[in-house]
């Protein structure tokens, strides 16, 4: 048995259901389709949020704060390193995309709205999209009176054997 199967394994024991996205996407997005996206988040889309979205929802993908930042400014718009920041907190606070916590230094966003898990290879830093349409709640975590989960977010850590 490999590595990840032994934590799918123990996924399908802690896993639940997840929150459905309601974004049905088809990339890459239209100039006009963020406007409507970001309005759909309440999101004002200034030229600066339309710049950034754009380049992210050319298809799914996962990139760091850094690689929009170089993106952004090669497609020839001028956003700084502060907007770029800014703009990204916001989007991940409104739900436009995910946020992927690695480490303290390695932070993702991704583009893809569908119901995912993530597989991080620490010898090569890339994060790779897993399916599991087939999560069922088993075990139920004991919460606290009064709360309930409204999400989950799971990276299985990988590395060559
Ligand atoms: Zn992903």
């Amino acid at each position: 048995m490999t590595k990840v199967q032994v934590c799918r394994f123990f996924f399908k024991w802690i896993g639940y259901n997840l929150p459905m996205n309601t974004l049905n996407i088809t990339f890459p997005l239209e100039r006009s389709e963020i406007v409507s996206m970001l309005q759909h988040f309440k999101i004002s889309p200034t030229r600066q949020r339309v710049e950034i979205a754009e380049f992210l929802f050319q298809r799914p993908q996962h990139l760091s704060a850094e690689k929009i930042l170089d993106g952004v400014t090669r497609d020839g718009n001028r956003v700084s390193r502060a907007t770029v920041y800014n703009t990204m907190g916001l989007f991940s606070n409104k739900g436009v995309v995910r946020e992927v916590l690695i480490d303290r230094e390695r932070v993702f966003y991704d583009s893809n709205p569908k119901v995912h898990q993530h597989l991080y290879n620490v010898d090569t830093g890339e994060l790779i999209d897993i399916y599991d349409v087939e999560v069922e709640m088993v075990v139920e975590p004991e919460l606290p009176e009064g709360l309930k989960i409204i999400d989950t977010d799971i990276v299985y850590k990988v590395t060559s054997k």
